[in-house]
């Protein structure tokens, strides 16, 4: 027996209206995320008998509870049973957290994973907003857009830092095993690439292309994910593309990608490398976990991730790159693109790849050093990590020019980055 939802039970007005909704410095009653404090989703497939349909638990303090201008931690945990549910479709769920939490009058969320930010305005407040409505809401929308492949659904809200912090860790495992799904595939391996059109009600003309080498630029969606999406909606945001004719094996562009990105875009992107940074870049929304720049000084590039705030050599701190970037346009000499996607082995392939990265956050390099150093050495330069700047070199490129000298960074001897 199916269960048929058809009621959102919370106290604001909901519904795709309210999706692209900001919520200001003046209207904001309090906020978890976005590099203040950790916000973390994650959705799990349970037993039939491990959760009750609906039920939804708040462990932690609430909202309400908090003095306006107060921030908080949040971990957003999810269980999904269903005789049709896979592990495969956790990401697919897990995704729809962010325009589905953006619907709800007066709350606003950004980001993903282990990197979200959500905010809460005073509008939201005075009509009775409880944390706890993030959950009716999940519970509501997974059972009417999902029903084919849910049965139950139980949400439990953490708003104390060691549990967050723990749901954190697990979370993190889970990303890690995600992601290296496709670890061992190429893009030569496979004639489609899936199309990821999510973010068109924030960026209109924003059009994603996945590959096994290259993983959407939210870090959410990687090939895999994007295959099953269709398996899940044939009519979805994620459609296949056949790859056609290859016109350029370098920069990565195939005729049936540029066909599919024009009509996707309604004309406004005509075509984009996959492996260019430089020439042509995929286009770039607000939600990439990761922006990569050209340093022209260094002949190299930069990459900086959400979580980090202070200044790069680039001049630029992430927050302005993403306001800059994240329209959905191609913007030559910057590409967003997620994390995982600078270990991948086309990352800027046609630019140069993975050498050419003389700068990034101390942080972001620390949680893919195993991975640097492996592709490091797959690529010839197994010391390629200690040769990367963080700003604790320097964050202009003056100040880190000198310290890629002395460690003789492969991209001081590679061909010019703008030819
Ligand atoms: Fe899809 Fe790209 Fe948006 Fe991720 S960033 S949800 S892959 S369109
Ligand atoms: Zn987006």
């Amino acid at each position: 027996l199916k269960v048929n939802v058809t009621e959102i039970d919370i106290p604001m007005a909901f519904g795709p209206a309210f999706e692209g909704e900001r919520v200001r410095g003046a209207d904001l009653h309090v906020q978890c995320g976005g590099g203040k404090t950790q916000c973390t989703e994650l959705v799990k497939k349970a037993e039939m008998n491990e959760i009750e349909d609906g039920k939804v638990i708040l462990e932690g303090p609430d909202v309400t509870d908090l003095k306006e201008g107060e921030t908080f931690p949040l971990g957003i945990f999810v269980q999904i049973a269903g005789r049709e549910f896979q592990d495969d479709f956790e990401p697919i769920m897990e995704r729809q957290i962010h325009h589905l939490v953006n619907y709800i009058q007066g709350i606003m969320h950004i980001g993903q994973r282990d990197i979200s930010w959500v905010r809460v305005s005073k509008g939201a407040m005075e009509k009775g907003f409880s944390l706890k409505h993030i959950g009716t809401v999940l519970y509501a929308k997974f059972h009417q857009d999902f029903q084919k492949i849910v049965d139950k659904v139980q949400v439990t809200l953490y708003t104390k830092t060691d549990e967050v912090d723990k749901m954190t860790a697990l979370a993190r495992e889970n990303y890690l095993a995600r992601d290296s799904r496709v670890d061992a595939m190429t893009d030569e391996d496979v004639d489609t690439f899936y199309s990821c059109t999510l973010c068109q009600s924030f960026a209109p003309n924003h059009v994603c292309s996945v590959s096994p080498e290259r993983t959407g630029l939210c870090g959410a969606y990687n090939w895999m994910d994007c295959r099953a999406a269709f398996e899940i909606n044939p009519t979805g945001p994620n459609q296949p593309i056949e790859k056609g004719e290859c016109i350029d094996p370098k920069l990565g562009q195939w005729k049936g990608v540029n066909d599919f990105v024009n009509k996707a875009s309604r004309g406004a992107v005509t075509h984009y490398n996959f492996y260019s940074m430089v020439t042509d870049p995929m286009t770039t929304c607000g939600c990439c976990e990761c922006i990569a720049a050209m340093l022209p000084s260094c002949n190299g590039v930069m990459t900086v991730g959400r979580d980090y705030s202070g200044d790069t050599p680039c001049g630029m701190k992430f927050t302005t790159l993403a306001g800059v970037m994240g329209g959905g346009a191609s913007s030559p000499g910057f590409v967003g693109h997620s994390k995982h996607n600078i270990t991948q082995g086309k990352f800027i392939l046609g630019d140069g790849g993975l050498l050419r990265m003389v700068w990034m956050p101390k942080m972001l390099k620390e949680e893919l050093k195993d991975r640097i150093v492996a592709r490091g050495e797959a690529m010839g330069v197994p010391d390629l990590y200690d040769k990367i700047a963080d700003e604790s070199v320097g964050i202009t490129e003056e100040e880190i020019l000198p310290f890629l000298e002395e460690k003789g960074h492969p991209a001081l001897s590679m061909d010019p980055l703008i030819g």
